[in-house]
């Protein structure tokens, strides 16, 4: 039995006729972790266990961590997180809440990560956040169902972080006979990895993240992800900080969910008349990737800091 739950796929009549095209929204910020994730780990999880695995050790403060927690909490497995400094009280007591345990280290992700990874041993399964083709299957799943929903879809939009989503829809277009089938690829201006690596023909490492959109902060993605850009029709696109908070705002309003600026990112094109990122396509699917650590809250104080600094 998969942890993740089969998402609505809803038609959005505000988005479509804002952008004159058939909007269609995969409503992963409904599954019980908050995000997608939970597809594509709930599936290593449980690969996990069959292989005898006895605990599981995340090194993600968000929604790879809060999801591993979940599915530790199902499966009846130990968890302990490791996070940096940096990380949000609401971030850790939503990991708190799966019964997981939290370790705070470092000043950043590198050394929660190296104190995560010295607790390996042959009992202990490490999840990593998004490099893993096991993962990238059980993302994969969010296009069987939208395949099998005969919903008419011309292209996908996601957002891309460290490209595990990226890699899970394209082998989900794959196994059902969609490999032309373009992706739109957005990212956030500083978190725009991939973007930057198609632009210089190589996998870059942005020197930092300065993004809000914490979710979308692999300064690297992975070799999958970039090796993908080479093989299929995947068209990157990255907007600002402030467009993906609209997107945010306009999407509660509209469809009154609360997602992360990380999947605000994919629905800011859908905002504007005429998106030249969707240039050509008629019928997207907008994967709504969600974010459990958003709050009405943490929204306002970003719509301060930002109108601050425009
Ligand atoms: C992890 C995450 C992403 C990016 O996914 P990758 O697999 O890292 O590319 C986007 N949105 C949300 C809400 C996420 O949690």
């Amino acid at each position: 039995m998969p942890l993740h739950i089969e998402t609505p796929l809803v038609r959005s009549q505000p988005l479509s006729l804002l952008s004159a095209k058939d909007v269609w929204l995969k409503l992963d910020a409904l599954q019980p972790s908050g995000s997608f994730k939970l597809r594509g780990v709930g599936a290593l999880c449980e690969a996990h266990v069959r292989q005898g695995k006895k605990r599981f050790i995340s090194s993600s403060g968000g929604n790879a961590g809060i999801a591993v927690a979940y599915s530790g909490r199902q499966l009846g497995i130990p968890v302990t997180v490791y996070v940096p400094e940096t990380t949000t009280a609401r971030a850790k007591q939503l990991i708190e809440q799966e019964g997981a345990a939290v370790v705070v280290h470092g000043a950043s992700w590198q050394e929660a990560n190296t104190l995560a990874l010295a607790q390996l041993d042959d009992d202990t399964a490490f999840v990593h956040p998004f490099d893993n083709e096991t993962m990238w299957q059980g993302h994969a799943t969010m296009v069987d169902e939208a395949v099998r929903a005969g919903v008419e879809f011309d292209c996908v939009v996601l957002s891309v972080g460290g490209g595990g989503l990226l890699s899970g829809v394209v082998a989900g277009l794959d196994r059902n006979g969609l490999s032309k089938m373009p992706v739109v690829a957005i990212e956030t201006a500083g978190a725009d990895s991939l973007s930057q690596s198609v632009q210089h023909s190589a996998r870059i490492e942005l020197p930092a993240i300065t993004s809000i959109a914490t979710s979308l902060g692999a300064k690297q993605v992975c070799e999958n992800a970039f090796n993908l850009t080479r093989t299929h029709d995947i068209r990157t696109h990255v907007v600002t900080d402030l467009e993906a908070l609209d997107a945010c705002e306009r999407f509660l309003f509209d469809h009154r969910i609360l997602v992360e600026p990380a999947c605000g990112a994919s629905l800011a094109p859908l905002y504007s008349a005429q998106p030249p990122a969707l240039d050509g396509l008629k019928a997207p699917l907008v994967i709504v990737c969600g974010g459990a650590t958003a709050t009405v809250e943490q929204l306002r104080l970003w719509r301060q800091q930002l109108g601050a600094a425009a």
